[in-house]
């Protein structure tokens, strides 16, 4: 398999001007200023052990192209200068890695950040294996039409920060828990205030007051709605399965947002097989995600698609459910992504390094597939190629480990290794 193959056709996006909102944002979630400003001054960081690049032409030739006693240099909010330290030029700063591991910020291409309340009742029922009545997803909606706008607003800047000192400089967030056009249009707006990777799911779930008639959330989804919601979004998803939205019901809302200018993306057969995946990849998606339940033919369609499986093992974790298979789809050629689906439900936490020990211990990765997948293959995920990567021209998004390889991820799980990361070029922890 060649997990470097869809990154490399991906296009790049950059969007410099929300970018600076997404730092500013991250920046101000973290007790620690910035050493200095982003600027033009350089600075070299060396004495490397193992540097993850994600290009296999540097170093071991292999997808994660790992240097071994390397360097890199920043020049503002860029990588300059990728290589063995030897050969590194001359900075106006220098920093002492102290022979860890760096690699690049992991891109968290899957949350749902914007929500109030929490479901510690509902988890610890299930994990007790007591019934638990309570509406799910409900639940988190009727909170979170509740809340305040700052109350919101504070719970994405505390999660955001949690997501940044464990290494994550990257991440997409939804709506999903308004499923009205005035809460679902102020979720964006949440959330457009701390990332440009802004996904419309007004189709989570058909939204309460509509229970008898899902035909009319569908037209107020596709219609209202999503006129409310476009400005402020990049893509648009939805969650096809039993109990949701069909594939006919799918299709529809991924049509509708794409003549809106939006991408889609899909939940796409988490709890049971079904036409997600397919409907992904004929619709050009640039993710399906969970892929848990797959047939052959979904399989195939992955591989011969543009569209990358995101993996989102927290939620198996969480729930207690059978695993999806990495290795099936690593095998088939299929472009990976791990990612954390953060949200109160089914998956609490906002650790990429956790999921990486969960994919490496159940689904059958090795340590350097799932590395790749928490960065180039969220990078993919986002058809970005100007993150997930240390190479000359991407952003300066670089996570510093307290360990002397990034295998650690893995090897030491529930351990806090992150101990620094640039992002854009500043350091932010
Ligand atoms: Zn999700």
């Amino acid at each position: 398999m060649t997990p470097g193959r869809s990154c490399e056709r991906a296009a790049p996006e950059p969007d410099p001007t929300a970018d600076q909102a997404t730092k500013d944002a991250m920046s101000n979630a973290t007790t620690v200023s910035p050493a200095h400003s982003a600027s033009t001054a350089s600075t070299l960081i060396t004495n490397i052990a193992a540097l993850v690049t994600n290009d296999p032409s540097l170093g071991d030739g292999t997808p994660l192209g790992l240097v071994q006693d390397a360097a890199v240099v920043i020049e503002g909010d860029r990588i300059a200068w990728t290589g063995d330290q030897s050969k590194a030029p001359a900075t106006d700063n220098r920093v002492d890695a102290g022979g860890r591991a760096v690699l690049p910020g992991f891109v968290d291409s899957h949350s749902h950040l914007v929500f109030a309340g929490d479901r510690t009742q509902e988890f610890n029922a299930r994990m007790s294996g007591r019934p638990y009545s309570a509406g799910g997803i409900r639940t988190t909606v009727e909170a979170t039409r509740a809340a305040t706008d700052e109350e919101l607003e504070a719970n994405v800047t505390r999660y955001l920060a949690e997501a940044l000192r464990q290494g994550t400089t990257t991440f997409e967030t939804k709506s999903g828990y308004g499923l009205t056009t005035a809460d679902e249009s102020r979720a964006l707006r949440v959330a457009a205030r701390h990332t440009d990777e802004v996904t419309y799911l007004g189709a989570h779930i058909v939204a309460p007051e509509f229970a008898e008639d899902p035909a009319a959330y569908v037209a107020l989804v596709t219609g209202e709605m999503l006129d409310a919601c476009a400005p402020h979004a990049r893509w648009i998803d939805v969650f096809c399965e039993q109990g949701a939205f069909d594939g006919d019901q799918a299709r529809a809302i991924l049509t509708a947002g794409r003549a809106r200018g939006l991408h889609p993306r899909i939940h796409a057969n988490q709890l049971s097989y079904g036409p997600g995946v397919r409907l992904a990849v004929e619709l050009d998606a640039a993710s399906a995600d969970h892929c848990t339940h797959l047939t052959d033919e979904d399989v195939d369609a992955l591989a011969n698609g543009r569209t990358v499986a995101t993996l989102l093992p927290g939620a198996e974790f969480s729930t207690r459910a059978e695993w999806p298979d990495a290795r099936r789809l690593l095998d088939a050629g299929v472009t990976v992504a791990l990612s954390t689906d953060c949200n109160p439900g089914s998956s609490f936490t906002s650790s990429v390094p956790f999921c990486i020990a969960l994919a490496v211990r159940d689904m059958g990765m090795t340590p350097d597939e799932a590395v790749w997948s928490a960065t180039a293959g969220g990078a993919a995920a986002l058809r970005r190629t100007d993150i997930g990567r240390l190479t000359p021209g991407a952003y300066a998004d670089l996570t510093l480990l307290d360990a002397p390889s990034h295998v650690h991820l893995a090897y030491r799980p529930g351990v806090p290794l992150v101990t620094g990361v640039w992002r854009r070029g500043e350091r932010v922890l």
